[in-house]
Parts: structure tokens; sequence; C-alpha cells
């Protein structure tokens, strides 16, 4: 019997399609420091990003066949060692896409209505509803805006589809990709399905015509919007990180707010994971979530399955 442990645990719906292929899974946590002891009679080892998977574990484990990350990032897997080792690594990059690219409009929702600011201002016992009223009529819609996407991938198109969907006006950049085709389908009874091609604009481009901003690159070391940047871009641009941390530079956006160039920051990742720099979340121009991009109930059946067809698959099953 095919042995499978999800030390981070998996979604139900995942753990059913294994069992029911008659494969034990087993999802009470075992310390890291115990790993060693208990993965060797393991063939399977999935984790999400708690669990590590290094050189020396992979070196103790003989058995192990496979590691599957529930997730994108392979960080803390060291998957190329892993393969050169002859082990299959799986990762679940596209289950949460589309949680994502949602959660990047539920940030440009917020900022252009202000929802994050009137939210803690309507609490207040006191709270003067018809100042808030006043302070709040000043929002902007998103139709009609212009859209730029950093990062024209899985997560960059599902943006696409939304924006395009909402009548904004997209702008995808990105150096690999020169076009996409974006499938808007509406659900019954119209059945009606929409094929629209959409092409990349260079960087410059983006950066200047933008009136909100989104990026979906991966983490590459060194920021993509700093000083320089925010100073070429349109008064009043409202940007949303949902990709990795640093990709904004931090301290240069708060500047940015405080002089009124930046309208808004949606962030929903850090430089500094779990203890991001203060002066971001406590702005009052910034709306923030605790990377929470792929944790929906919808992504994490996403992943949990996806994973369990890998791993069937690999075993021929
Ligand atoms: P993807 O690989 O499908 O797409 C990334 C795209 O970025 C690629 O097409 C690549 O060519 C492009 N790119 C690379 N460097 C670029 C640059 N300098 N300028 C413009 N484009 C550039 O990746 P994806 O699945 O769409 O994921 C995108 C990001 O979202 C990743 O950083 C990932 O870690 C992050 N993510 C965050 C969460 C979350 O919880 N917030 C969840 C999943 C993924």
């Amino acid at each position: 019997m095919i042995k499978i442990l999800a030390n981070d645990g998996i979604h139900p719906d995942g753990k059913t399609l294994l069992e029911e292929a008659g494969y034990q899974v087993d999802t009470d946590k075992i310390p890291q420091d115990q790993l060693a002891d208990k993965l060797p009679e393991y063939d399977v080892v999935i984790v999400r990003s708690a669990t590590k998977i290094r050189k020396d574990l992979i070196d103790k484990c003989p058995n192990l066949k496979v590691i599957a990350r529930a997730g994108v990032g392979l960080d803390n897997v060291d998957h190329q060692y892993a393969k050169e080792k002859g082990l299959a690594v799986f990762n679940t990059p596209a289950a949460s896409s589309k949680a994502v690219a949602e959660l990047a409009f539920t940030h440009m929702f917020n900022l252009a209505r202000l929802v994050h600011q009137s939210n803690y201002q309507m609490r207040a016992a006191d709270a003067d509803f018809k100042q808030l009223k006043k302070n709040y009529s000043s929002g902007v819609q998103l139709r009609g805006k212009t859209l730029a996407i950093v990062g024209f991938g899985r997560i960059g198109q599902e943006v696409a589809r939304i924006g395009l969907a909402l009548g904004m006006r997209v702008m995808p950049t990105d150096p690999m990709v020169d076009s996409a085709d974006i499938d808007i389908t509406l659900y019954e009874p119209s059945n009606l399905s929409l094929k629209v091609t959409v092409e990349t604009v260079d960087w410059e481009d983006a950066l200047t015509h933008a009136d909100f901003i989104t990026f979906h690159v991966p983490g590459i070391g060194k920021p993509l919007l700093g000083k320089e940047e925010f100073a070429r871009m349109k008064n009043n641009v409202i940007i949303v990180n949902t990709a990795r941390g640093g990709i904004v530079e931090e301290q240069a956006l708060v500047e940015a707010l405080n002089e009124g160039q930046v309208a808004g920051a949606g962030l929903d990742v850090f430089e500094n994971e779990p203890t991001p720099l203060r002066a971001l979340v406590e702005h009052p121009k910034v709306s923030v979530t605790p990377h929470i991009g792929a944790s929906t109930v919808e992504a994490q059946a996403n992943i949990g399955l996806e994973l369990a067809d890998k791993i069937l698959a690999f075993f021929g099953d």
C-alpha cells in the first residue's frame, strides 16, 4: 500500500480521492525534528509552506518517491536535489490563480471607494454619519480606467479576464509574453463565450498610462517600483501587490502615499513577513491582507484535488 504523509494537512476532497484509490493518508503532524525518524516509512510527503524538506532529510528517506507541495512556492523544499536523486516533485501552480486575481480586485474596489477606511470609522460609537458620507463621497469607478498588469502569466491573465468584463482598458506587460487569448464565458442562460486576444505593451507604456497597476510576477530580488518609477506615474494611481514582497519598494511607497502621488495601495505580501513595516500596515491609504491570496475554500479544494490527481497519475492509478 502507498503511504502518504500530509504533514501540513490536505483538503478533505483530495484526501478522499487518494483513500478511495486504496492509499493510506496520515495527517497527524510530525514535528520537524522528528521527521528524520518517521518519514522513511512513507512513499509520498505532502507539505504546504511550514514543513521543510531539506537535503539531509531526503538522504535519510530512500523509500520516498514523491514530494508534493500544496501551493506554488518551493522555497521550503530542496527540489533540485530531490530531482537529482530521482524523486518526483509536484506543486499546484494553477489551482489558486482565480483566488489571487479576485483578491487583487478586492483591494482595487476597496481602495477605489475607500471602503477600508469607512469600515473603521463607521464602527466608532460617536461616528458622525453625515460627515463620513462627505468624507467618502469622492470614490472612483473601475469601469473605463486603465489597468496595468505586470506579469501576464496564469494570474495576470485571470486579472485581465475580470478587468475586461468590468469594462477596464487592460494593459499587460511581460517580457516573455506577446499576447494571450482571454476567455470570457458567461453562465447560463446566455451561454455566451468570447475570446479576446490581448497584446502586451512595454513596461514604460504600462507604467505611465496606469490608473490601477497590479503585480503578478515572480520574486525577482529587486523592486520594480521605487521612487523613480512613482515619479513617472499618473497622479492618484492605485497600486496592488499580491505577488511577492519587495516588488514594490516599501519605504518609497510610504513617501509616495504621504505626498499624494499614489492614492492607495492594496498589499497581500510584504518585504518582512510576518512582521511587515508598521508605517505601511497602519497607513490610512493602504488596504492590507496577511498573505491570503490562495486561501479560499475553492482554491484549497482545487489544490488538494490537483495534487491527488498528480500522485495517482505518478503511481499509474
Ligand atoms: P506565472 O509564472 O504564471 O506568471 C508570471 C509571469 O511574470 C511570467 O509570464 C513571466 O514572464 C512574467 N515576468 C517575470 N518577470 C517579469 C518582469 N520583470 N516584468 C513583467 N513580467 C515579468 O506565475 P503566476 O502563477 O501568475 O504567479 C504570479 C505571482 O503570484 C508569483 O510571484 C507567485 O508567487 C504569486 N502568488 C501569490 C499568492 C498569494 O498568496 N498572494 C498565491 C499564488 C501566487
